[in-house]
Parts: C-alpha cells; sequence; structure tokens
C-alpha cells in the first residue's frame, strides 16, 4: 500500500441527517482525535461531509488507517496523495498512483473524476478529467478507458493543494459512538456476546460490560480472558467500563434451593437482574446479549421470554436471527474469535442441570424462584463487591 499524504474519510449515514448532522459529525471527529492520539500528531478537519486527516510532521499515516478502520460512522478511507496545483504535477500523481494500483490489484481500465474547489484553477473539472486521462492513457500501457464501470477510479480534488487518490478502503460504517445513548452489554467468554456488543456499538451506541463470574469455580484466565475481549471491541466502542460481578454465592444459592431442571433460566434471570441494577447506576438504558433463537437450551422463545421477564429494561439481541456461522463470521473479522474459542470455563457451563427444563413457562419459573428468599441480599451483595475495571 502507498503511502498517503492525506486521508480522506466519507461518511455514510450522517450525511443524511438534517439539523442535528453538525452534532453527529462533532462526535466522529472527537472519536477520530482519540482513535490518533496515541499514533501521532495529525489535523483533523471537516470540508462538505467529509473529513481530512493530515499528517503533522512526521506521523505514520498507515497507522492512523488501521486506527481509522475502527471508528464507526466512516463509510470509506481514501489515500491522497497531496501535489502542486499544476497539470503537470496533477498528470505524474495520477499515473503514479494508476500504477501501484495496478501492481497492487491490477486491472484494465479506468477513468477520471474531478472536482474543483478552488475556482481559480485554469481548468474546468470536465477539461482536467479530459486532460488527465489522456495523459494516464499515454503512460500507462494496457489501460483502456470505461466510463461506466471502471476498475480503476482516479480522482482529483483541486483545494488549497491538489488531491490525487485511487485507492478506496471500506471503514467501519454504522455512526459515531457516543450518538446514541448508553447500553450494558452482558459479555461472557464466548462467541456471541462480544460481537453482540460490536454490532450495537456500530448504530452510536456507548457500551458497559458486565460479566458474571463464579470464582473458584471460574479461574483467573477465564476473568482475563473477558477482559481480552473488552479490550480488541473496545477498539470499536471506545472506552468500555467492565463490572466483574461475584456470581458464586448466588449460583450456590440456586442450586441448594430451587429445582434443579429450572436452574439456567433462574441463574440467567439473576444475571439480567444484576445487569439491570449496574446499568441503572451508569446510565445505561438497555441491556445486550448474544442470545440467537434455539442456539442452545436456554435460548428457547419461552427461555428468551422467561429472561425478558425479569427485567423492565428492553433487552437487545443483535444475534437473535443469525446462525452461529454468520457470528463467527463477524468475530472472525473484528478480531475476537481467536480468544473467544480459548477452552477457559463460563459460568454457566460449569453448573449444568442433567435434564435441563427447555420450554420453561413463566409462572413455573416465578413458582420455582419463590424458593430463594434471601434474593434480595444476595443481589445486593453482588452488586456492591463488583468490580469495575477501565478498558481502552
Ligand atoms: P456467547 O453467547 O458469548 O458466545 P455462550 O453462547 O456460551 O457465549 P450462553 O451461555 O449461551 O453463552 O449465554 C447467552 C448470553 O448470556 C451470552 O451471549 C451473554 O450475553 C450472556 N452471558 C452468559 N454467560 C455470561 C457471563 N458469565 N457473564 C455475562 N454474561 C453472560
Ligand atoms: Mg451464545
Amino acid at each position: 500500500m502507498k503511502k498517503a499524504d492525506v486521508i480522506l474519510l466519507k461518511y455514510g449515514e450522517i450525511a443524511l441527517k438534517g439539523l442535528n448532522k453538525p452534532m453527529f459529525e462533532r462526535k466522529l471527529i472527537d472519536n477520530i482525535r482519540l482513535a490518533l492520539a496515541d499514533v501521532g500528531e495529525f489535523s483533523v478537519r471537516k470540508a462538505q461531509s467529509t473529513i481530512y486527516v493530515e499528517p503533522l510532521g512526521d506521523a505514520d499515516t498507515d497507522a492512523a488507517v488501521q486506527r481509522l478502520k475502527k471508528v464507526f460512522g466512516i463509510s470509506n478511507i481514501c489515500l491522497m496523495t497531496k501535489c502542486e496545483k499544476n497539470i503537470d504535477a496533477i498528470a505524474a500523481a495520477a499515473i503514479e498512483c494508476v500504477k501501484s494500483d495496478m501492481e497492487e490489484r491490477g486491472g484494465k481500465t479506468f477513468k477520471v473524476e474531478s472536482m474543483r474547489e478552488d475556482k481559480t484553477f485554469p481548468m474546468r473539472s470536465p477539461e482536467i478529467c479530459r486532460v488527465i486521462g489522456g495523459m494516464v492513457l499515454k503512460n500507462v500501457d494496457g489501460l483502456k478507458v470505461d466510463v461506466h464501470n471502471p476498475d480503476i477510479q482516479v480522482n482529483i480534488e483541486i483545494r488549497g493543494d491538489a488531491l490525487v487518490y485511487t485507492d478506496k478502503i471500506r471503514g467501519a460504517g454504522g455512526m459515531p459512538v457516543g450518538t446514541n445513548g448508553k447500553a450494558a452489554l452482558l459479555l461472557s467468554g464466548g462467541i456471541d456476546s462480544p460481537v453482540a456488543g460490536y454490532m450495537i456499538s456500530k448504530r452510536g451506541v456507548t457500551v458497559d460490560a458486565v460479566h458474571f463470574h463464579s470464582h473458584p469455580y471460574t479461574s483467573d484466565r477465564a476473568k482475563e480472558k473477558v477482559i481480552d475481549l473488552a479490550k480488541i471491541i473496545s477498539e470499536y466502542c471506545g472506552k468500555i467500563k467492565l463490572h466483574i460481578v461475584p456470581f458464586t454465592d448466588i449460583q450456590l444459592s440456586i442450586i441448594d434451593k430451587c429445582p434443579e431442571r429450572h436452574l439456567t433460566i433462574i441463574m440467567r434471570r439473576y444475571m439480567m437482574r444484576i445487569a439491570e441494577r449496574i446499568a441503572e447506576k451508569s446510565g445505561a438504558r438497555a441491556l445486550i446479549t448474544g442470545e440467537s433463537i434455539g442456539q442452545v437450551a436456554s435460548q428457547t422463545l419461552e427461555g428468551l421470554c422467561a429472561s425478558d421477564a425479569a427485567v423492565s429494561m428492553p433487552v437487545f439481541r443483535p444475534c437473535i436471527g443469525m446462525d452461529k456461522e454468520e457470528i463467527v463470521t463477524i468475530s472472525k473479522q473484528i478480531g475476537t474469535y481467536e480468544t473467544s474459542i480459548l477452552p477457559y470455563e463460563d459460568c454457566c457451563t460449569i453448573f449444568v442441570p442433567k435434564h435441563p427444563k427447555t420450554r420453561p413457562s413463566l409462572e413455573e419459573v416465578v413458582e420455582a424462584e419463590k424458593a430463594l428468599t434471601n434474593a434480595e441480599e444476595l443481589m445486593s451483595d453482588a452488586v456492591e463487591n463488583t468490580e469495575v475495571i477501565e478498558i481502552g
């Protein structure tokens, strides 16, 4: 990949916003600045539904691009070459860009698009396209013009400088994090919940995470794994407050007092309740889980309804209609998969009933739960003793 002098960022959905568009743009620029804070010094400025990121001094643009690929709200990243505002310099840059593109990706056809912001430039856009197109044709072998469906599109912008680019890298899409409130993600060590957090955060939601830990039945390694997963998704979601809830006492009491076949669903309901309390304290307005209909015994429609009924906050389940394979594809794409498949135990997998009730009616579950007479005390203890780790 050739090094960029300037990085041009295009945004998707934000461009369609009406009066509150500046709020989305400001947040996006803040998030870009945060993402680049430890990469080097950059100037970040906005011009007509695009953002220009320019290194100050010798800041590393390749490293910047890697970060920018994970900032929600950006639909495309273009690597621009800056040159003098004269036609020979622009042609040289265009030829160079086309050659390097052909080397990297191949391509037999091209077209030139141009945009002239600086109206003092002596040529108008159609003429720029024609002249530069001719010079590219003359200087690059084996290339033809195709204005409808070119393999390579050369873009020229005449602004303070002349800017030329052909590369377009797909951005993360979505909305800037911080523009759509906060939700609390029930983060296990598995494959699905990090993907669920990523998906909701992609819509601009700030994510807090809640993990239930059953020391000593679940190990420190299992906790470390969840911290690692939170770190990986925080590259997209921004800073995450990870709440580690001590869950052992509640689990042991449930096992001791409640009918065995309802264990899993009762445990799940207590997770939801505790997560809701933590969410309320931190200003989150919804819960997020990685559940998908029918994936495991506890995720039957009845099971899902029974966990919903334990809380009054809405529960977002972005993986609900996805096959495992589709979830795995996203987890590989965002980089959580390799960590998720590490074989450490989860609190849900250590106490599994031999004959779980897969389609519990809510009445049955509520009845079974009554045996846990000190539930309130157990829950407040768990919330009080929750450890909070700041990630990102
Ligand atoms: P994952 O769904 O993350 O791959 P899993 O499929 O093994 O893990 P389940 O046991 O099916 O998880 O749990 C369903 C959902 O419940 C998870 O997606 C997660 O949101 C939540 N959950 C499960 N265990 C925990 C835990 N220990 N801490 C926090 N949330 C949990
Ligand atoms: Mg799951």
